[in-house]
């Protein structure tokens, strides 16, 4: 699905992503994890089409993008600052991409009440962004993402602003809404229990370098440098 050959991103000298090497495969849904500034939201962003990388290659389902403009790249985004419209009603919010791409009026309708009913928010169509909760609002961003059925589904710290509670519980509603789907996942946190809740693989970055890629438990298991020890919270 997408792969990222060498992939370097500076700004002023500074090197946000130091020739990144990563592969998602379809349906997988992989974590990314580090600390703030490693340069977790940059990977997203190139890949998104919203950065221009400075060396290296993204592939999507085998196709060099480069030139590839964001809009032509069938992504789901849904960023760290997930605003939705406060203007529009639950269902303008969720029905966005729909009508960019032209969707008619009765599409639109059957498939913001279906991306609802996914994730949990059944009949919320005209219910106002303002008088929404915190996690329902991630729920709706959530809606808005998956409706134009993206290949790959790119979060960056979508259960940011929730309490713990919510989180655990969100996160395991999404692991098994993206399994239903099929959905190709690559999300950004800086949380490890809800890195190691949801994803299939987990990479660690550190300084725009990845730290270390595996499964959860390999990560857990066996932590490939003192960096990655560190940051999950291992002593020894
Ligand atoms: P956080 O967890 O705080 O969101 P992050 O891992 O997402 O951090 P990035 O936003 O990718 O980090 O930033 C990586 C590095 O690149 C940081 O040092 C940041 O200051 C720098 N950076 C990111 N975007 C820009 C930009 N547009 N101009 C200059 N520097 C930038
Ligand atoms: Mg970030």
């Amino acid at each position: 699905m997408l792969r990222l050959d060498g992939v370097t991103v500076r700004f002023d000298g500074h090197t946000a992503l130091d020739a990144v090497d990563l592969e998602v495969a379809d349906h997988e849904i992989v974590c990314v994890l580090g600390p703030s500034g490693s340069g977790k939201s940059t990977l997203l962003r190139v890949v998104a089409g919203l950065q221009h990388a400075d060396a290296g290659r993204v592939l999507l389902s085998g196709r060099d993008q480069h030139g590839v403009p964001a809009h032509k790249r069938e992504l789901g985004l849904m960023f760290q600052d997930h605003q939705l419209f406060p203007q529009r009603d639950v269902a303008g919010n969720v029905g966005f991409g729909l009508r960019m791409r032209g969707a008619g009026r009765a599409e639109q309708a059957a498939a913001v009440a279906e991306l609802l009913d996914l994730v949990g928010l059944p009949g919320a169509q005209r219910r106002e962004v303002p008088s929404l909760s915190g996690g329902e609002q991630q729920r709706v961003a959530l809606a808005r993402a998956l409706a134009p059925s993206p290949r790959l589904l790119m979060l960056d710290e979508p259960l940011g602003q929730l309490d713990r509670a919510l989180r655990e519980r969100l996160v395991v509603e999404l692991r098994a809404l993206f399994r239903r789907l099929g959905t190709t996942v690559l999300a950004v946190t800086h949380d490890q229990g809800e890195a190691f809740a949801l994803a299939d693989r987990i990479v660690v970055m550190d300084g725009g370098r990845v730290a270390q890629a595996g499964t959860p438990l390999e990560v857990w298991r066996s932590p490939a440098s003192e960096f990655v020890a560190r940051f999950l919270g291992f002593e020894n």
